[in-house]
């Protein structure tokens, strides 16, 4: 139903024709052979399109591109990008090679938000970056994926700095004809898909832009049939009240789920990118309630194939809406099954706040649910202890699968032609197996800096070019406008420092002591430098100030041209940023940060991290691959503000630029740290391997999960469900009647031999009415002291003796040593095969003795 090339695609000559393929395959951006072909045809045209090939070409004269098909140099590039493009969308990958007998899976990507290519601007930041880079790792890996996401008319927006330092926004209307995205097609008209919001009908067109391999359906709701109000609820990313938000994720969805069926494509894996996504389970849990199901096994299947990722370590970051919104908004869903208003309502209700979460829908719906770093997944599970009820917070089912980005996309060319003149030539696709990276000792230290300094080179130019537009703009004087041609100097230390200007990530850390800093720039023997960007959401004023506070003391005198704040960070600047600075920083909040990824941009191209021992740099971190900013974790901000101010003055002085302006032209020990820094950052922290965990741990699980459950008329699926509920019911009778830690020996029933003096029984007698023992795990949970912790063990008991009035007597045998006492624990837990985690169901009896 996608046409090969829409009907807007410019009519080329027979020998380049395929440019069109090319340019409507997001497989461009991150091959610069690609990107090279469409410069060539016109460098200009090129820059003003906003590297946008589908505008390119319209905007090229036939004649030009006439005379292209008859340029042989041209033909030659344009073949060999064209073998290439043949044999990725082609050639098995990955997938196919390592997960042949996987079965039926259909994998469904849902995001509110994804940043491809400055050319399809629908992000807003580093949530959109992860899904875009999510989607190509997929392709390249061969995944059997579609995403489903929101087309913006206007985008997020597009930021400007006014000569006082105010961000402006600005919003354009795209041109979606303009773009590389095709109408999805049905008997020769644009696919639509409807949506019911408080009664009014809304139509969806569905567009889909190509992603390698992958397609990513994006739903647009101006249409002539819909009410002014209606055709722009999705002209912006982020862009409204509450009613609008819930409007737009009702619109991705329950509209998303629709556009699915009507593609006719039924996926056993529904992956929610965070809780914007979540309603999708209500669409599907109405499906199978019209096919019949009870509401619980309604529940367990939609749960059996559902992932869910949260990336938002604050309570008050997850989105909320009032139940009277829920009513109003979802009231068409709920007069079509009446009965289970209660019940839906409920699967979101956050008890404490009587509101509905849109995280707690997504946990209640889905079967595996992970944070995006290690450190993440610990505060969601402390986060999420009190939802899960009775488990330990180490215990809640929340999982981590830490973010990375796309290598391809990301790294500078100039590295990659390095990389594939040193490493093996597997480097590329076995990017994830850290033996591929470690050739980058046998590259010239030279060499790396050549690259470097290029990239820093262009990165300096870039700057210097933005603040001038800038300036001319804002209609300063010339003389202000001629004096940015000196400012950044190539060869000073330059730390870089971009990202949404969200006030946790305390932009203005650096300047808390201005003296300090002063001292630290302006030495004349060894410069340093900052570059700071980002934009901050319309209605964060707070983080508008920021802005304003750096505009500000840029334009002090000691520090101008030497702290610099450029405007519309995106992912064309991001490029420049992450791959010409010498030092990136990030110091948010401890541990607000749920992984952050631009870091990982900047190691894969030797540019050394400097951040709070937060998110993905929690674990990246390895003493000699950049540098941490210290402090104690203090949970206080303003003792952990001082802690970390003073690391970072304190680094900077005396670890970071002695050791840039070490050893005179070429650093060799700054080098040997960048070669440290991408040897160990590059295998772990790109999307190759995150989605190959994604695959492994989660959706290669779930879709043999989902498709158990369905078999036979839903057989498994009722059977969990009727057992849940059984089991839910009756757990209250599970009692610990008695313990027996010293218990004769001999009437245990282990074996005298595997008895030792250092060794002792523990007998416990439960009761479990009427449960069966059987379907519970019985345990002894005790501490052994390891280092400065505490770590918990777990002995399962076995069953002796025989069941008598609903009780059994069971034993295990655990070390005498323990230090205070009996110090232990037992616990009595609901288990099944069918369960996805240990503690699907919160259900514990625990007594400490
Ligand atoms: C990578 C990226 C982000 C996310 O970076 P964080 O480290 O999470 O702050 C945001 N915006 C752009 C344009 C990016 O390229």
């Amino acid at each position: 139903m996608i046409a090969a090339a829409p009907h807007e695609a410019t009519i080329l000559p027979p020998s380049i024709a395929r440019l069109n393929e090319l340019a409507y395959n997001l497989w461009f951006s991150w091959n610069w052979d690609a990107l090279g072909l469409f410069e060539r045809i016109d460098v200009e045209k090129w820059k003003q399109s906003g590297h946008n090939p589908v505008r390119l070409l319209h905007a090229v004269d036939a004649s030009q591109l006439e005379a292209l098909s008859h340029n042989q140099d041209f033909l030659d590039s344009y073949h060999r990008v064209i073998t290439r493009l043949d044999a990725y969308m082609n050639d098995p990958a990955w997938y196919q090679n390592h997960h042949t007998d996987a079965g039926y899976v259909q994998i469904a990507y849902f995001s509110a938000e994804f940043g491809f290519h400055e050319s399809l601007p629908i992000y807003s930041g580093g949530l959109g970056i992860l899904a875009g880079d999510h989607i190509k790792s997929a392709s390249d890996l061969g995944l059997p994926l579609a995403g489903i996401g929101l087309l913006y008319k206007k985008g997020y927006f597009t930021q400007k700095i006014d000569a006082s330092g105010n961000q402006q926004t600005e919003l354009f209307p795209y041109d979606f004809h303009q773009l590389p995205l095709h109408p999805v097609l049905q008997d020769d008209k644009q696919l639509t898909v409807t949506v019911d919001l408080t009664g009014r009908i809304i139509t969806l067109l569905v567009w889909a832009v190509r992603v390698g391999r992958n397609l990513v359906y994006l739903l647009d709701s101006d249409h002539d049939a819909n009410n002014e109000g209606d055709r722009s609820l999705t002209a912006q990313l982020y862009g409204g009240n509450q009613e609008m938000r819930i409007a737009q994720e009702i619109v991705l969805g329950i509209g998303g789920v629709r556009a699915l069926r009507a593609l006719g494509i039924y996926p056993n894996v529904y992956h929610i990118n965070e809780g914007h996504a979540a309603f999708l389970a209500l669409e599907r849990l109405k499906e199978l309630l019209h096919l019949g199901l009870p509401f619980h096994v309604a529940v367990e299947t939609v749960r059996s194939a559902t992932v869910f990722t949260t990336h938002t370590p604050v309570p008050a970051g997850h989105d909320t809406f009032s139940i009277h919104m829920i009513e109003h908004y979802l009231s068409s869903l709920f007069r079509e099954i009446p009965k289970h208003k209660q019940d839906i309502i409920g699967l979101g209700l956050d008890h404490k706040s009587h509101q509905f979460n849109m995280t707690h829908l997504a946990m209640n719906t889905s079967g595996l649910r992970n944070g995006v770093s290690k450190l993440h997944g610990q505060v969601s599970r402390e986060m999420f202890k009190e939802f899960h009820g009775h488990v330990d917070a180490s215990e809640v089912p929340i999982g981590s699968i830490t973010n990375g980005v796309h290598l391809d996309t990301w790294t500078a060319p100039q590295w990659k032609e390095l990389f594939d003149r040193f490493l093996p030539g597997t480097w590329r696709a076995e990017q994830a197996n850290p033996h591929q990276w470690e050739q980058i000792d046998l590259i010239p230290d030279e060499s790396i800096w050549n690259v470097h300094q290029h990239l820093k080179g262009e990165l300096v130019r870039y700057a210097r070019k933005s603040l001038m537009e800038q300036r001319a703009r804002n209609g300063e004087s010339s003389e202000r406008i001629e004096e940015v041609r000196s400012y950044l100097n190539p060869k000073a230390l330059t730390i870089g420092f971009a990202r949404r200007f969200a006030t946790y990530k305390r932009a203005n850390l650096i300047f808390n002591d201005l003296y300090r800093l002063r001292k630290i720039i302006n030495d004349p023997d060894r410069p340093v430098q900052f570059i700071f960007a980002g934009k901050a959401h319309p209605a964060d004023y707070p983080g508008q100030e920021l802005i304003r506070e750096i505009y500000r003391i840029s334009q002090l005198k000691e520090f101008l041209g030497k702290i610099v704040i450029l405007e519309n960070y995106d992912i064309h600047m991001a490029r420049y940023l992450v791959q010409g600075v010498d030092v990136w920083l990030n110091n948010p909040r401890r541990p607000l940060e749920a992984s952050g990824t631009s870091g990982q941009k900047a190691a894969m191209n030797g540019v050394l991290n400097f951040s709070v021992l937060d998110g993905w740099w929690e674990e990246g971190y390895n003493g000699t691959n950049g540098w941490a900013i210290g402090s104690t974790g203090a949970a206080d901000w303003a003792a952990q503000e001082k802690e970390n101010t003073r690391a970072i003055y304190h680094l900077l002085e005396n670890e970071i630029i002695p050791l840039y302006y070490n050893q005179g032209e070429v650093p060799h020990q700054w080098i040997g740290r960048m070669k440290r820094s991408i040897q160990s950052l590059s295998p772990v922290y790109n999307t190759h391997r995150m989605v190959q965990d994604y695959t492994t741990q989660t959706y290669l699980p779930t879709a043999k999960r989902a498709r158990l459950f369905v078999a036979n008329q839903y057989e498994v699926a009722t059977k969990v469900a009727d057992y849940k509920q059984f089991i839910r019911t009756n757990w209250h009778q599970v009692k610990i009647m008695g313990i027996d830690d010293q218990s004769d020996k001999t009437t245990s029933e282990i074996p005298l031999d595997e008895i030792t003096p250092s060794t002792k029984v523990i007998t416990a007698h439960i009761h479990f009415g009427p449960i069966w023992p059987q379907d519970t795990a019985v345990e002894v949970i005790y501490y052994e002291e390891n280092g400065e912790l505490w770590e918990q063990k777990m002995v399962l008991m076995s069953p002796i003796g025989e069941i008598v009035d609903q009780a059994q007597r069971f034993q295990a045998t655990i070390p005498s040593h323990l230090i205070h006492g009996p110090h232990f624990s037992i616990r009595v837990r609901p288990i099944s095969n069918n369960f996805a985690h240990s503690f699907e169901l919160s259900l514990v009896t625990s007594t400490l003795t």
